[in-house]
């Protein structure tokens, strides 16, 4: 079985993200890149299940400027086998994003597609949902376990309050949430060997996919700035703040 990863470069998430001046969108220019956290759980998943015997090959796609092969060379560095770079120089939005991934489904034919719950930039939280229904395959959201059963596939949920237990029939799209696993650093050797690791190139238009956004974005804010704390002498003084002041007890 196959398992494709879909992962996407964005901000790393230590940067102090930035609105540009005139609002139109954040900064990008001379900021650090990295792959989205959630697609980094979501290769370790890829990884683990191949080593236990259960996959033999781990396919990444990312879809992005020339610069998201690097993001790529960093799961093939983590272990992955090969990838696949489809060029957008424009942001692409999730509905787009689905029929791409669809498209090379449809090529790969993978078991599985493991992918990150959300992207930390537009916190979207779409792609895999639109990607099973234009698949029309099983879908396991918000991952926190994933175990092979067969030709099903054993998903435990992050639900609001607990955690829900789903057996899919595969092939799957499952999108992983922070809990399931810690992934690995690439070592040097392996950071090495994923120079020689293959990456396919490929444009949307081969793929017939219009990627043309269907969204303006109107204006993007700075959150409020946060009044700065007090200091209370007291036990007594903070029970009666939070009493009068706040009101919340
Ligand atoms: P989103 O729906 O934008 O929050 O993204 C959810 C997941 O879809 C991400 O964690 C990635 O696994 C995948 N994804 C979204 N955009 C891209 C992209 N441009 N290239 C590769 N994977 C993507």
């Amino acid at each position: 079985m196959k398992i494709l990863v879909p992962v996407k470069r964005v901000i790393d998430y230590n940067v102090k993200v930035r609105v540009k001046a005139d609002q139109s969108g954040v900064e990008l220019a001379n900021v650090k890149m990295a792959m989205n956290p959630f697609d980094e759980i979501a290769v370790e998943q890829a990884l683990r299940i191949k080593e236990a015997g259960n996959a033999d090959e781990v396919v990444l796609v990312s879809i992005g400027p020339a610069q998201s092969q690097e993001t790529i060379r960093t799961g093939l560095a983590m272990g992955a086998d090969r990838g696949i770079h489809i060029e957008a120089s424009q942001d692409v939005e999730p509905l787009a994003v689905a029929k791409l991934l669809a498209a090379i489904v449809a090529k790969e034919e993978p078991g599985l597609v493991l992918c990150g719950k959300q992207a930390i930039d537009d916190d979207s939280n779409q792609t895999g949902q639109m990607l099973s229904a234009l698949l029309g395959w099983s879908q396991g959201t918000f991952a926190s376990g994933v175990e092979l059963a067969g030709d099903k596939v054993n998903v435990i949920r992050e639900v609001d309050g607990g955690l829900e237990h789903v057996s899919l029939a595969m092939p799957a799209v499952i999108s992983v949430d922070l809990r399931l696993n810690e992934p690995r650093y690439a070592s040097l050797p392996n950071i090495m060997k994923a120079k020689k690791k293959p990456i396919d190139a490929v444009s949307a238009d081969e793929l017939g996919v219009d990627t043309a956004p269907r969204l303006s974005v109107v204006k993007v804010e700075e959150p409020a700035a946060r009044e700065a704390g007090i200091k209370v002498g007291s036990v007594s003084e903070l029970v009666d703040k939070l009493k009068t002041e706040a009101k919340v007890i």
